[in-house]
């Protein structure tokens, strides 16, 4: 079932997700939940939705980009379900990249990530999962689990000045963060 995403505002973005017990992870409550958090995010072309997003205060994202219309720069990651993940930093480096949120509509912003970094958690059938995840592709997973902290990406913004509409985002700085982009890609591989 598609589900309303909740906009930036709503105090649902703002609470401090609770992790899901691990026993309950194969229960119909939780395994409609990541259907219907797959389902919300491809109806609106979104890179990745966490549960905080359609005001379910528990600690689920998943992410996937495939050729995706809203960032089409973004290299591919497969569909990836994530309960209770934890992320490490695996370097002290950071990228200035831009990003945008369903629960931030018509809006880009540039934040710092961490460009390579290992993620920890279980997936939807209660496995344990361990990847590292680099580039541009890292930050989108940092931005998923923000959102299970109550963050979200405009909170990151050193820089203020650059939250700009999509329309604006494409007509002055969409193609020089495509080559950004292609940089960031063969310097750490996504
Ligand atoms: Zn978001």
């Amino acid at each position: 079932m598609i589900r309303k995403i909740v906009q930036i505002g709503n105090p649902a973005l703002r609470q401090i997700a609770n992790p899901v017990d691990v026993k309950q992870i194969q229960s119909d409550e939780i395994q409609t939940l990541v259907d219907d958090l797959i389902e919300t995010m491809r109806h609106a072309n979104g890179a990745g939705l966490a549960a905080t997003q359609i005001a379910v205060p528990l600690r689920i994202c998943i992410i996937e980009v495939n050729k995706n219309p809203r960032y089409p720069y973004k290299p591919d990651i497969p569909l990836t379900v994530l309960i209770n993940p934890k992320v490490t930093f695996l370097t002290e480096e950071r990228v200035n990249v831009y990003e945008g949120c369903l629960s931030v509509p018509n809006m880009r912003g540039r934040v710092d990530r961490c460009p390579e970094i290992q993620i920890d958690g279980y997936d939807r059938e209660g496995n344990d999962v361990s990847f590292i995840s680099k580039g541009i592709s890292a930050g989108t997973f940092q931005h998923e689990l923000d959102h299970l902290d109550g963050l979200i990406y405009t909170d990151r913004m050193k820089d203020a000045s650059s939250l700009s509409t999509i329309d604006e985002f494409s007509s002055y700085f969409e193609e020089e963060f495509k080559k950004q982009v292609i940089s960031i890609v063969e310097r750490y591989g996504s």
